[in-house]
């Protein structure tokens, strides 16, 4: 796996570096925001981490200018301790993961792994439920006709609840079946896909497929008659 690390602060650079290279991976790093496009134009990476606070071109700006550019490598955005808003716009920019500072480089390679992890192509075509319909060749959605426009990350996690319609999924288990995580990374990642999933998807629409089971998890579901 080849990896791309843009962090300017040279001591977490190199723990970085060290870390995701003992997994056997190909890292480089960048210290300059200005200089992450030009390289990901040129340069194949399975995953980026990307750190917000750059000299030049900032991190979220990093990232929404290369979702514009349909570039699609997977980014794990390292965000400001407490920073919630930051963390938010982080995904709203097209960031698929977000690690919070300081954090345990073993929680970073898992969630580096889990961004470079090849995702295999489902047999099945298209999922419906209501009217609600989901095409896992191309990765359209559409709900009474209107296309949905989704992140990679919010086209898994609606794939993960359509296969598992009619069933309430855990958060726990959403968190495995579409970060690929092992472990609960105790955030609440979970919560906020399935925010922006709803207002995706429910939003408009008198009928509620989207449901929030208290205290467990969420379930999409047929309106009741
Ligand atoms: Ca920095």
């Amino acid at each position: 796996m080849r990896v791309l690390v843009v962090e300017d602060e040279r001591k977490t650079a190199a723990f970085v570096r060290k870390a995701l290279q003992s997994e056997g991976w190909t890292v480089e790093v960048l210290d300059h925001g200005d200089t992450v496009l030009p390289l990901l134009a040129t340069t194949h990476f399975d995953a980026l981490v990307l750190d917000i606070m750059l000299p030049g071109c900032d991190g979220l700006t990093v990232v929404r200018q290369m979702r514009l550019r349909q570039m699609k490598t997977p980014v794990l955005l390292l965000t400001a301790r407490g920073e919630v808003g930051e963390r938010v716009e982080g995904l709203n920019a097209g960031a698929d993961d977000y690690l919070a500072k300081p954090f345990a480089l073993a929680e970073l390679v898992a969630r580096v792994r889990a961004l470079g992890r090849r995702v295999t192509e489902p047999a099945a075509t298209t999922l419906h439920l209501a009217d609600l319909s989901l095409d896992t060749i191309h990765h359209r959605a559409e709900r009474a006709g209107q296309p949905i426009e989704l992140a990679p990350r919010e086209y898994r996690l609606l794939e993960f609840l359509l296969r598992s319609s009619g069933r309430v999924c855990a958060r726990r288990a959403i968190v495995e079946g579409v970060w690929d995580y092992d472990f609960d990374p105790g955030t609440n990642l979970v919560d906020v896909y399935v925010m922006r999933l709803r207002e995706k998807i429910d939003a408009g629409f008198a009928t509620q497929l989207l449901h929030t089971v208290r205290g467990i998890g969420y379930v999409l579901k047929e309106p009741s008659p």
